[in-house]
C-alpha cells in the first residue's frame, strides 16, 4: 500500500493513542477533521494546548484546577471539617455531580498496589495527615475523613493502611460502602448509588 498523506497518517497515529480509539476510528476522527473548516479545527488543538498549559494540581486537595488553590479549597461554603479522600482527580468530578457532599476533597493520586510498584510514599498520604493534624484557618479542625477509594482489594487495602495512621487523632473516619458492588469503579456507579453510599456511610 502506498501512503499518500504522510500528515494524515501521522494524525491518525496520534489519534489512535488516545483510550479507546483504535486505528479505525483514528482514521475516521482524522477524516472528519479534515473535512472541518480551519477555524474548528485550531479551535480544538487550541483547547488541547490549553489544557496542558493551565491545568495543573491544587496545591492544597491534588485535585486539576486552572487556579490554586481550586474552587472547592477556596469556597468558604464548603466545610474543611469534613475531608472526602479519593483515589484520582475525576473521582472529585464523579462526587460532585451527586450533589451530597458539602466538604473538601483529598486526592490520593491512586492506591497502594505492590504489583505496580505503588507504595504508600508514591501517594499524598503524607499530606492527607499533615491536613488531618493541621488546624484550619477559620479555627476549625478536621472532624471527619471520609474515604471513597474503590472498593477493590487495593482500595480497601489502603483505605485500611490510612485508618491505622489517622487512628491517633481526634478524627471520624468513614467509609461510603453501602450499594457500591465490589470491585466497581466510582466511575460506573450511577449517581443515585453513589448517592447513598454517602449519605450512608459507616464508621470504619
Ligand atoms: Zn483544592
Amino acid at each position: 500500500m502506498q501512503i499518500t498523506s504522510e500528515a494524515l497518517e501521522r494524525a491518525i497515529e496520534e489519534l489512535s493513542r488516545l483510550p479507546g480509539t483504535g486505528r479505525k476510528s483514528a482514521r475516521r476522527m482524522a477524516m472528519y477533521l479534515l473535512k472541518q473548516q480551519p477555524e474548528k479545527v485550531f479551535s480544538l488543538t487550541e483547547a488541547l494546548v490549553e489544557l496542558k498549559r493551565s491545568v495543573h494540581r491544587c496545591s492544597t486537595c491534588g485535585t486539576v484546577t486552572d487556579q490554586d488553590p481550586c474552587v472547592i479549597c477556596s469556597n468558604p461554603k464548603r466545610s474543611g471539617s469534613e475531608l472526602c479522600v479519593v483515589e484520582e482527580f475525576q473521582d472529585v468530578y464523579y462526587i460532585e455531580k451527586t450533589n451530597e457532599f458539602r466538604g473538601r476533597y483529598h486526592v490520593l493520586g491512586g492506591v497502594i498496589s505492590p504489583m505496580q510498584n505503588v507504595g504508600p510514599d508514591e501517594l499524598r498520604i503524607r499530606e492527607l495527615i499533615d491536613r488531618v493534624n493541621a488546624p484550619l484557618a477559620e479555627g476549625e479542625s478536621v472532624r471527619e475523613v471520609i474515604l471513597a477509594l474503590n472498593p477493590d482489594a487495593e482500595g480497601e487495602a489502603t483505605s485500611y493502611y490510612i485508618h491505622k495512621l489517622l487512628k491517633p487523632f481526634d478524627v471520624e473516619v468513614t467509609r461510603i460502602a453501602y450499594g457500591i458492588p465490589m470491585g466497581s469503579e466510582l466511575e460506573y456507579i450511577d449517581e443515585a448509588t453513589l448517592s447513598r453510599a454517602f449519605a450512608s456511610r459507616n464508621l470504619i
